[in-house]
């Protein structure tokens, strides 16, 4: 099978085990373990903030985020289909008592214009805004990246009416490599960052959040309370320094293989790529019911012939490239795809 349904399906390469077996580990909630403290300054280093936390899940480094700028009854402003919004169980309202402000975003991005006047006044009725968030690349969005000078703007606006800013970088490995702007200059628009080392980068667990030092000691007691103090952590550190070291510049390979796949769904008629440029790992694109019936009649189709994408929705269907699949299986995949302009069987070649 070739597994396109997610960047989170990658195993880990025999040196990254290798790696994983070798590392020095300790009680991290002790502070002692080695291999998770060079991870959490590493981390810092490549972001360029004082201080990292290695924690389990993006969900978590972005949920630490929101308790560390927001306080109950506060807000969030956001793009209405970041993942925060659509795919972290609610947990600013659960976990915080933060209420989210949605904006529609173009992709997934939002703009200063639509951000001039948000700002509410101080007054007793309305919840004070306090936090900017911004999620580079876009996954809902479809994989797009931002422009570096359409952060900046943003991050002035939000520094200027009192508010924090943090980044869902979960893919920001992914921005970095696509746009040749580095990882600390996106940072250095946000307080905190948080980054993911499971999804593109294909270490089998572990994300992070970077700020400074006295937001990471308050995030180590929220990790804590959120149930992610991890003991010998190590072990998996070990795969995400790895894959920091090793993984990132190859994710070029994923962003043309990506390339491979769209123009692939763009030649079907009956698929429409959205956005209709792919710009990262993540192609995104919409089925017309009429001509291919719905999303999991198609991912059934492609699956009889050995690949597998996601259907989400009522109509869309998401295919990712990553660590795991080869220039010559994105060629395959393509062909699979291909022959769906004629209802799944080998069309005239
Ligand atoms: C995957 C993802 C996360 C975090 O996901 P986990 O599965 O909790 O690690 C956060 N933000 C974005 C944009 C993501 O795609």
């Amino acid at each position: 099978m070739i597994d396109l349904r997610s960047d989170t399906v990658t195993r880990p390469t025999d040196a990254m085990t290798a790696a994983m077996f070798a590392a020095p580990v300790g009680d991290d909630v002790y502070g002692e373990d080695p291999t998770v403290n060079a991870l959490e300054e590493a981390v810092a280093v490549r972001l360029g903030k004082e201080a990292a936390i290695f924690v389990p899940s993006g969900t978590m480094a972005n949920q630490i985020a929101v308790r560390l700028h927001c306080r109950p009854g506060e807000e969030l402003i956001c793009e209405e289909t970041s993942h925060v919004v659509l795919w972290e169980g609610g947990g600013p309202a659960a976990l915080s008592g933060v209420t989210v402000r949605p904006l529609p975003g173009a992709f997934g991005r939002l703009s200063l214009a639509q951000l001039e006047g948000l700002h509410r006044p101080d007054d007793i009725h309305s919840p004070p805004s306090k936090l900017l968030w911004l999620e580079n690349t876009h996954n809902r969005g479809g994989g797009t990246c931002y422009d570096i000078d359409a952060v900046r703007a943003m991050g002035r606006w939000a520094r200027q009416e009192g508010m924090a800013r943090h980044l869902d970088g979960a893919r920001l490995w992914n921005a970095m490599v696509a746009t040749g702007v580095p990882a600390d200059v996106w940072a250095a628009q946000f307080d905190t960052v948080s980054v993911c080392f499971s999804k593109g980068l294909g270490a089998p667990v572990g994300s992070a959040l970077a700020g400074t030092k006295e937001q990471m000691k308050l995030a180590r007691r929220y990790r804590k309370m959120f149930g992610g103090g991890m003991r010998q952590a190590g072990m998996i550190a070990a795969a995400c320094l790895y894959a920091m070291e090793h993984h990132v510049t190859r994710l070029a390979d994923d962003h043309a293989n990506a390339k491979l796949l769209a123009d692939a769904v763009r030649s079907v008629p009956g698929f429409t790529l959205v956005p209709p440029v792919v710009e990262t790992n993540l192609v995104w694109f919409e089925v017309d019911r009429a001509r291919h019936g719905s999303p999991q009649d198609v991912t059934r189709k492609l699956r009889e012939q050995g690949v597998l994408m996601s259907a989400l929705g009522e109509t869309t269907v998401r295919a990712v490239t990553h660590l795991d699949v080869t220039r010559e299986q994105c060629e395959q995949a393509a062909v699979v795809v291909r022959s769906l302009a004629w209802g799944g069987r080998a069309g005239p070649t």
